[in-house]
C-alpha cells in the first residue's frame, strides 16, 4: 500500500533531504512518487483543512509555504502504520531514539516530516500531490 510523506522546508533548508530518504528506504520503504514543491498558501490551507481551527493552524501553513518541501508516494506493506512509526511523535522532545524526527526535527512545528494518519488519509494526501500516471512507476 501507499503512504504520503513530505520532507518539511526545515529539512530541504538543512540539507537532511539524502538522509531522511536513505532512513525510510532503510526501513523497506519504496519511492514511488516525488516531487519538491513549494505550496501555495491556499495548497497548504487546503491540505491541513482539519487543522483549521487550532491555534497552530496559521503558524503551521506559514512554515509550510516558506520553502521547498519533497512529496514523497511511499510503498511498502501497512505503509502507513509504519511511516507513523518510523517518524516519532509530532515533537521530537517526546520521540523516540532512532526516529526520523529524534534526529533531524528542530522543533514540534519544525518537525522535518509529515506522514499520513490513516489509510483514507493517505490516499487523500496522495492523490493531492500525484496523478495516476505518476503512481504506475516500477
Ligand atoms: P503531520 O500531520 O505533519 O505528520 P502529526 O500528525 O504528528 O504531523 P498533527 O497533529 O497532524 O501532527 O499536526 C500537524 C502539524 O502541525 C505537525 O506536524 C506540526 O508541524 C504542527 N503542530 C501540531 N501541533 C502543534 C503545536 N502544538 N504547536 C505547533 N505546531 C504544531
Ligand atoms: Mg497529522
Amino acid at each position: 500500500m501507499l503512504t504520503l510523506a513530505i520532507i518539511k522546508p526545515d529539512a530541504v533548508k538543512n540539507r537532511l533531504t539524502g538522509k531522511i530518504l536513505a532512513h525510510l528506504e532503510a526501513d523497506g520503504f519504496v519511492v514511488r512518487a516525488a516531487r519538491l514543491v513549494k505550496l501555495t498558501v491556499a495548497e497548504a490551507e487546503s491540505f491541513y483543512e482539519v487543522h483549521r481551527a487550532r491555534p497552530f493552524f496559521r503558524p503551521l501553513v506559514t512554515f509550510m509555504t516558506s520553502g521547498p518541501a519533497l512529496a514523497l508516494a511511499l510503498e511498502r506493506d501497512d505503509a502507513v502504520m509504519r511511516l507513523r512509526d518510523v517518524i516519532g511523535a509530532t515533537d521530537p522532545a517526546e520521540a523516540k531514539p532512532g526516529t526520523v524526527r529524534k534526529l533531524y526535527a528542530e522543533s514540534k512545528e519544525r518537525n522535518a516530516i509529515h506522514a499520513s494518519d490513516s489509510p483514507e488519509n493517505a490516499a487523500r494526501e496522495v492523490g493531492f500531490f500525484f496523478a495516476e500516471r505518476e503512481l504506475r512507476g516500477l
